[in-house]
């Protein structure tokens, strides 16, 4: 199992980073941290450091950041990113949270700054990953322009079947949370999709799956669970699937 999404480089962590990240080497391959912030994206380069080969990095910045940063900081992301591309496996976080952000000039800065991000997973040909919320068929529309990027995934995905299914017919791929353990739309969503274009993330410390206890990426098991629990298939046949696309297209 890979949890292709999380973020232990939050604070919240710094107490008992060690044994969250133990339990997660016990039960995992490997985990994807996305960077969110400029402090993000530092300290997941950071951490990354002390788990080689375990810990990978996607460097972005999160949507609702991107509405309300000073143009300097957003500079500087862009800076850093370009500037530690190597070390990355994907580029995002990042795309459009029209739920959080209703504002139409929050909105436009968001589209502004993922468009730069578009732009540089053509530039480095490299995966994509998107937050979208409330703007499924939007971002979708301005990926599929970008033929060139090798591969694009809608981290936490929670829009509808149809959107599901244009962005799997593209051969882009979709990401299940830890949502889906408690979430009947998430659970009636993934019945008919192909295991081919699905993973699987934590997306912590958000989302846990055990109530009064914070999310952490070994927690991805529920996940694949409840993948193999809603497709009636052996949860083997789910880990090795969505571990194997995760593989592919972070080359990991
Ligand atoms: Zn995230």
């Amino acid at each position: 199992m890979i949890d292709v999404h999380c973020h232990v480089d939050f604070k919240g962590y710094n107490k008992n980073r060690e044994e969250v990240m133990q339990r997660a080497k016990d039960k995992l391959n490997g985990i994807i941290n996305s960077g969110a912030s400029l402090g993000g994206n530092r300290r997941t380069l950071k951490y990354m450091e002390n788990y080689k080969g375990f810990m990978h990095a996607s460097l972005g910045f999160h949507p609702v950041n991107a509405s309300k940063a000073d143009s300097d900081i957003i500079e500087r992301v862009f800076d850093e990113i370009n500037e530690n591309i190597d070390e990355a496996v994907a580029i995002g976080e990042s795309g459009l949270d029209f739920h959080e952000v209703t504002d139409l000039e929050g909105r436009r800065r968001q589209i502004k700054v993922f468009s730069r991000f578009i732009n540089m997973a053509v530039e480095y040909e490299m995966p994509l990953i998107l937050h979208v919320r409330d703007a499924e068929n939007r971002a979708f529309e301005m990926v599929k322009k970008h033929s060139s990027i090798p591969d694009v995934v809608f981290h936490c995905y929670g829009g509808d079947l149809e959107t599901a299914e244009k962005i799997i017919e593209e051969g882009y791929y979709l990401s299940f949370s830890t949502i889906l353990s408690f979430s009947d739309h998430h659970k009636e969503l993934v019945k008919d999709l192909p295991l081919s274009n699905l993973l699987t993330e934590t997306d912590s410390p958000y989302l846990s799956p055990f109530k009064g206890k914070r999310n952490e990426p070994s927690f991805v098991e529920e996940v694949v669970k409840t993948l193999a629990e809603v497709k009636s298939i052996p949860i083997r046949e789910v880990d090795r699937a969505t571990e194997k696309n995760a593989r592919k297209i972070f080359g990991i």
